[in-house]
C-alpha cells in the first residue's frame, strides 16, 4: 500500500498570523526561546491573542537542541496551566521542544483533551512545521533521543515570511540548503511515491529560484515568502517518503565534530549525488531537466545538477569539501569507520537509493575530504 500523509492546515500571506484570532480556545501555551521575546516576535504573537480575548502563558526556556529537562519542565507548566492551544514560535528548536512537550503532557493526562497545535516558524529550513519528527537531548547521558509520532505534527501552521526577514546571511544560506537536501532526498528516495515527488520537485524549483535571492537581500521579502513555502513542501514530501545518506552522514558528523546540520548537508549534498547517481541518475536528470540545466541524458543531468549545487555554495561561501570545515584531518581519518558505522545504523539510510556498505561510505567520506 502506497501512503501519502498530510494533517496540516498551512495558512500563509501577510494576514495569516489572524488565524489566531479565529480559534474555539481560552488558554494558550506559548513554547519558544529567548531571541524572540528580545525581538519582539512574541509580542505579535501576543497581541493577536489579546485581540480575541486567549490568555496565554510564555515558555522561553527552550535551549538549542532542547533537552529532556526543558520538556519535562515545559510539559508540567503545560497541564499547570490548562492550556487548550500550544503555539510554537521559532526555528527548529522550539517546534521541535513544543512536539515533545505536547506529546509528553498528552500521555500524562488521562482526562485533558488535546490541545490544538499551532506551528510559526521563523526559518525556511528544517519543515518542522509539517513532520511527525521531534529530537530530544538527553544531556545528562548525552544520546540524542528521536520522537516519530503522527501525533507530533502541527494542527496548523503559519507561514509569515516577516518572522524570517531578520535571518543573517549564512544562516539562510545553510537552512536553504537544507531545504534543498529535504527536497533531493524526498525526490529520489526508495519511499517516493507521485505525491512526494510532486512536493519535492516543485520546492526544488523554489530553493534555485528564491534562494540566492534571499541570501543577498535579507528583505527580498517575495523570496523569503517562497523559501517558506519552499521549506513547507519540502516537508510534507519527507516527512512521507523519507531521506537519504546526505542526512545521516549530516547526523553523525554533528554528533562527532558539532558541524551545524544545514552546513554539513550543503557540502556532502554534490558528493552524495555523486555516489547515487549509478542508481537514480534518471531522477537526479529529471531534477535538472525541471530546473531548466543542461540534461539531455542521464550523465549531463546528473553533471549539471551537482555543478549547480556547488556554484550556489561557492556562491553563499558554503564550500564543497569537509576538509574545509573546521575539523582536524587526523580526527576525521581516525573516525572515518565509526562514521560509517553509524550511517549505516541510520533511520535515514532507509531512504537511500543505493544501499551502501561500511567501505563505500568510508570511499565516499575520502573523496569528499
Ligand atoms: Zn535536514
Amino acid at each position: 500500500m502506497t501512503q501519502f500523509y498530510g494533517k496540516t492546515k498551512i495558512c500563509y500571506g501577510d494576514d495569516a498570523m489572524d488565524v489566531l484570532e479565529q480559534l474555539a480556545v481560552t488558554q494558550a501555551f506559548i513554547v519558544t526561546d529567548q531571541v524572540m521575546v528580545s525581538t519582539g516576535f512574541v509580542d505579535r504573537v501576543k497581541s493577536h491573542l489579546d485581540r480575541s480575548g486567549v490568555g496565554y502563558h510564555v515558555f522561553a526556556d527552550v535551549e538549542p537542541d532542547p533537552s529532556l529537562e526543558t520538556v519535562v519542565k515545559g510539559a508540567r507548566l503545560l497541564l499547570q496551566n490548562k492550556s487548550d492551544l500550544i503555539i510554537a514560535l521559532g526555528g527548529g528548536s522550539p517546534i521541535d521542544a513544543a512536539k515533545a512537550i505536547a506529546y509528553f503532557a498528552d500521555k500524562a493526562a488521562e482526562d485533558a483533551g488535546k490541545p490544538l497545535f499551532v506551528a510559526i516558524p521563523t526559518t525556511s529550513g528544517t519543515g518542522s512545521e509539517v513532520t511527525d519528527i521531534s529530537v530530544v537531548t538527553d544531556k545528562i547521558n548525552e544520546v540524542k533521543i528521536p520522537l516519530s509520532d503522527e501525533a507530533l505534527i502541527p494542527d496548523i501552521a503559519i507561514l509569515d515570511a516577516r518572522f524570517t526577514r531578520t535571518v543573517p546571511p549564512h544562516v539562510t544560506a545553510a537552512t536553504g540548503m537544507d531545504v534543498l537536501t529535504h527536497a533531493i532526498e524526498a525526490y529520489t528516495s526508495r519511499q517516493a511515491n507521485a505525491f512526494t515527488s510532486n512536493y519535492a520537485l516543485n520546492a526544488v524549483q523554489y530553493v534555485f529560484d528564491y534562494l540566492l535571492r534571499a541570501y543577498r537581500n535579507g528583505d527580498d521579502m517575495e523570496a523569503r515568502e517562497n523559501m517558506l513555502l519552499g521549506s513547507c513542501m519540502a516537508g510534507m514530501a519527507f516527512n512521507n517518503s523519507g531521506l537519504g545518506i546526505t542526512h545521516s552522514i549530516a547526523h553523525s558528523l554533528g554528533g562527532i565534530f558539532h558541524v551545524p546540520h544545514g552546513l554539513a548537508n550543503s557540502v556532502l549534498l554534490p558528493h552524495v549525488v555523486r555516489f547515487n547517481s549509478f542508481d537514480v541518475g534518471i531522477r537526479y536528470q529529471e531534477i535538472a531537466q525541471k530546473i531548466g540545466l543542461p540534461a539531455s541524458t542521464v550523465e549531463e543531468g546528473t553533471a549539471s545538477l551537482v555543478k549547480a549545487i556547488r556554484e550556489m555554495n561557492e556562491t553563499m561561501g558554503i564550500p564543497n569539501r569537509i576538509g574545509s570545515l573546521k575539523i582536524e584531518e587526523s580526527a576525521f581519518m581516525a573516525n572515518l569507520n565509526t562514521i560509517a558505522r553509524n550511517v549505516l545504523g541510520d533511520i535515514c539510510t532507509a531512504g537511500n537509493p543505493r544501499r551502501p556498505s561500511e567501505g563505500d561510505i568510508v570511499e565516499l567520506l575520502r573523496q569528499a575530504w
